[in-house]
């Protein structure tokens, strides 16, 4: 899943996963439960994330790799916020060719701007679980509280409006440059991020069944 932050990757992920019985993989996750965990590679990365800036290759491509050597993820997986620059999207072909894996699709989440600090500064997501909820557009039942599990709600570090806006340039500089990248490769599917959650889903799953670009015939290169 590609897309700024707070385009909606990790949600629509998680429902993608649930719907297609895959692995859902998010390196921003990852990364979180390492520095819970107060891991060296999570100590460091904590820093970094809580001012919106990437944390080095190395660190994430070790978390992924070993991730993706799990049970779960032999029937394949989505991968939400990885990979996230050019070196990340090298990194993650070898990393398949070896495994004798290869990336069915990948889906470009479109959003503006303007609705993505607005998104982002709403959010507020789940201690425990990880589920995210929004103050305004996606409210849980009980304010605070997640409705999956009950655990506490909180505002992320890095969701707070200087660091969206941090963010939001790192993703422009970084990772935008994927979309073309893969578009090259016939892989892409762009879908727009605007309007309900399950009505996104669906425009995901229809990008899904429909066949690929040949390689280089994107709509962006045609
Ligand atoms: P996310 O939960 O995907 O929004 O990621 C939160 C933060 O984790 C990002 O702002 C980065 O600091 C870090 N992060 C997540 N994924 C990556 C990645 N693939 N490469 C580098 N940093 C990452």
């Amino acid at each position: 899943m590609l897309g700024p932050p707070g385009a909606g990757k990790g949600t629509q992920a998680r429902r993608l996963s649930e719907r297609l019985g895959v692995a859902h993989i998010a390196s921003g996750d990852l990364l979180r439960n390492a520095a819970r965990a107060g891991t060296a590679i999570g100590l460091k990365a904590k820093e970094l994330m809580d001012r919106g800036q990437l944390v080095p290759d190395e660190m994430v491509l070790k978390l992924i790799g070993a991730r993706l050597h799990k049970d779960d993820a032999q029937k394949g997986f989505i991968l939400d916020g990885f990979p996230r620059s050019p070196a990340q999207a090298q990194a993650l072909g070898a990393m398949l060719r070896a495994a004798g894996w290869a990336i069915d699709r990948v889906v470009a989440l479109s959003v503006p701007d303007d609705e993505i600090v607005q998104r982002n500064a709403g959010r507020r997501t789940c201690r425990n679980c990880g589920a995210s909820f929004h103050v305004v557009f996606d409210p849980p039942h009980v304010a605070g509280k997640c409705d999956k599990c009950g655990g506490e709600l909180f505002q992320r570090a890095d969701d707070k409006e200087d660091t969206v806006r941090a963010r939001l340039k790192v993703y422009e500089e970084s990772t935008r440059p994927l979309v073309d990248y893969y578009a090259q490769q016939g892989s892409l599917a762009r879908v727009n991020g605007l309007g309900k959650t399950d009505d996104i889903l669906k425009r995901i799953l229809k990008a899904l069944a429909a066949p690929k670009q040949t390689a280089g015939t994107s709509a962006a290169t045609r």
